[in-house]
């Protein structure tokens, strides 16, 4: 076999949660228009199925499902009917997460009032943890028990490189929760090996996507960050779309428990 052929996700299924924005929009991309059939699933409805019609007019089989990765149920729900519409599951993008505002320091340069340990409001705290920590377990549970049976299947995970550098802009919360996720990968990657389960993490850095609510697209923001990339800028989300179809097919056949981090260089330290 050709090496770009072990890159073709041709006739396989694949759920993506958090698929109607930014990376997991990039991951739903990548995996239909190399032969993939998708269930995007989002809790922004309108978006999810803005992009899924823009995907099935290009002839790709795109299925949209209303989903909050936070509730369990919805979870079970949104897998049971993949399952059933598709006749199994071979790839799970476990992506969806949100951003829980500035950290102890604001962008723009001063100490963030809001952000600090002890003014942070604890609600941003169980929101994140819910949807970005628990909201993957919810995810992954569910991608283990239909994958378990059948005995192979890929998961790829999303978490940041936030799991190992610190990083005053970006709040609390955010942090220990990708750490989590991180760690909770290389736990279920032992795990799952004997079902013939591959579980892998991506860890990007800063990425021009709509995460909250698009701060990253700022003009000031975005100079102040290319600025701390040692490869010069933020990333555009078309730049991550190689390594997931990669992490989704038999090309990285061999991989499990591995966390591959894109990030233009942040987190080996700041140049000049
Ligand atoms: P984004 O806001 O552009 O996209 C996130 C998508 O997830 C949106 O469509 C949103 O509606 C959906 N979503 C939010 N909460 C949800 C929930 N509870 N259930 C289901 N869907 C939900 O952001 P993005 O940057 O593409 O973020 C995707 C993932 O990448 C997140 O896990 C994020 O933490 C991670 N990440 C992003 C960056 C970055 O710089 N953009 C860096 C590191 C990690």
């Amino acid at each position: 076999m050709r090496v770009l052929e072990q890159f073709s996700v041709e006739g396989r299924s694949a759920l993506v949660t958090g698929g109607a924005s930014g990376l997991g929009l990039a991951y739903v991309e990548a995996l239909v228009e190399n032969g993939a059939r998708v269930t995007l699933a989002d809790i922004d409805v309108d978006a999810a199925i803005r992009e899924a019609a823009r995907l099935r007019e290009q002839g790709f089989e795109v299925h949209v499902q209303a989903l909050d990765v936070a509730d369990r149920e919805q979870t079970r729900l949104v897998f049971e009917e993949h399952v059933r519409r598709f006749d199994g599951l071979d790839i799970v993008f476990a992506n969806a997460g949100i951003d829980p505002g500035a950290g102890f320091w604001n962008p723009g340069g001063w100490r963030n009032e809001d952000g600090q340990v002890d003014t942070l409001d604890p609600a941003r705290w169980d929101r994140t943890i819910a949807i970005n920590l628990t909201g993957t377990f919810n995810t992954l549970r569910m991608a283990a028990k239909y994958m378990k049976p059948r005995r192979h299947g890929s998961i790829v995970v999303t978490s940041s490189n936030a799991a190992v550098i610190t990083e005053p802009v970006v709040g609390l919360p955010y942090m220990p929760a990708k750490a989590g996720v991180s760690h909770m990968v290389r736990q279920l990657a032992l795990e799952l090996a004997a079902f013939g389960i591959r579980v892998n993490t991506i860890a990007p850095g800063g990425f021009v996507t709509n995460i909250g609510g698009g701060w990253l697209k700022d003009s000031d923001v975005r100079q102040s960050w290319d600025a701390k990339v040692p490869l010069g800028q933020l990333a555009d989300p078309e730049q991550i779309k190689a390594l997931a179809l990669y992490l989704a097919s038999e090309a990285s056949s061999y991989m499990t428990g591995a966390q591959l981090v894109i990030d233009g260089g942040t987190s080996l330290g700041r140049v000049g």
